[in-house]
């Protein structure tokens, strides 16, 4: 069977190799942390949106498709008891998502497919999960839509630098896919003081005057570009081509690391070990067991538990 290394595995051991080796060697994910919220809520927060346009794709109401995404958030919020406040703002949010963009012309063609394409001529294919296929009902172009849980929006300077649509578009293209370009489809989860306001008044209008009796008129109806945006991603060719070859190094490097048995892989890891990485890392305790040679699987034992995402073996035990 072919080995699968994804661009996020590729990032991470980009970013520190012993990283790499906790998350994607031995699947480790802390319990809690900011890195794992962030994630959660990225994932719970596509798993809405999937059910959302699932239910558009067979037909449903306006209101039947917001409801598949409400009901998934609750789903969210009965696996995640620890996450009530993420998942509820979420919710918040969805309705305003809807009324955004449901008189888009875009005709859902697949949900979250997974696609996979050998990037050269060796054994290590890349797997990618799309999140949307589209097609523009004015131009017939197939789009691809590419979701994102954020707290402020991604500049063009980031996304003319990040790999991640370039390889998508190239694997789909790859399949026989005739993707025209990508669109980042940009969620912010910040909570913003006007919307709040708005939800206030809305939520009862007597009280909110009571509440701030300097206030004489109801707030204005907030801005959804505050909350919301679409960026559309174009790259040439000879750019996509780029991408590539520079991911497919990093991919071989993740292919030789993980081509060694465990301890060995760890022992020739690099350590970032420089606080603008590690200082987001949640794997420092594990590093600071490291560097003051105490066993760091017991620790990873405790505070860590079984990634679901990823694609490699085990999660730590024989102490
Ligand atoms: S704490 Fe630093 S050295 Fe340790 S895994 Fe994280 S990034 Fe690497």
């Amino acid at each position: 069977m072919a080995n699968i290394i994804s661009r996020s595995m590729v990032s991470r051991y980009q970013r520190c190799q012993t990283a790499g080796f906790f998350a994607h060697r031995i699947s480790l994910k802390s319990k809690g942390s900011k890195t794992q919220v962030a994630l959660t809520r990225g994932v719970e927060g596509h798993k809405a949106l999937e059910n959302y346009y699932l239910t558009k794709q067979a037909g449903g109401t306006k209101d039947e498709c917001l409801q598949a995404a409400l009901k998934s958030l609750d789903q969210s919020i009965k696996e995640n008891s620890e996450m009530v406040d993420e998942f509820t703002q979420l919710k918040k949010i969805m309705p305003y998502y809807v009324a955004l963009y449901w008189d888009e012309p875009w005709e859902v063609v697949e949900v979250e497919k997974q696609y996979g394409t050998f990037l050269d001529n060796s054994t290590v294919e890349y797997g990618m999960r799309l999140d949307l296929l589209m097609r523009n009902t004015k131009t017939g172009d197939l789009v691809i839509h590419d979701a994102k849980f954020i707290y402020n929006f991604i500049t063009d300077d980031e996304w003319k630098l990040d790999s991640q649509l370039p390889l998508y578009i190239h694997t789909l293209r790859k399949n026989g896919v005739d993707v025209k370009y990508a669109i980042l489809n940009q969620i912010r989860y910040r909570e913003l003081a006007e919307f709040a306001k708005y939800e206030e008044w809305q939520r009862n209008p007597t009280q909110y005057f009571k509440d701030h009796p300097r206030l004489k008129t109801a707030p204005p109806q907030p801005d959804l570009e505050k909350l919301f945006k679409r960026t559309v991603v174009k790259f040439k060719p000879e750019m996509i081509e780029n991408f590539v070859r520079k991911f497919v190094q990093g991919q071989r490097m993740v292919e030789g690391l993980h081509s060694m048995p465990e301890n060995e892989q760890l022992l020739n890891s690099t350590m970032a070990l420089d606080k603008m990485v590690c200082g987001k890392c949640a794997f420092k305790p594990l590093c600071r067991d490291i560097i003051n040679n105490r066993p760091w699987k017991r620790t990873a034992n405790i505070l860590y538990t079984r990634s679901d995402y990823g694609y490699t073996e085990s999660a730590v035990e024989d102490v």
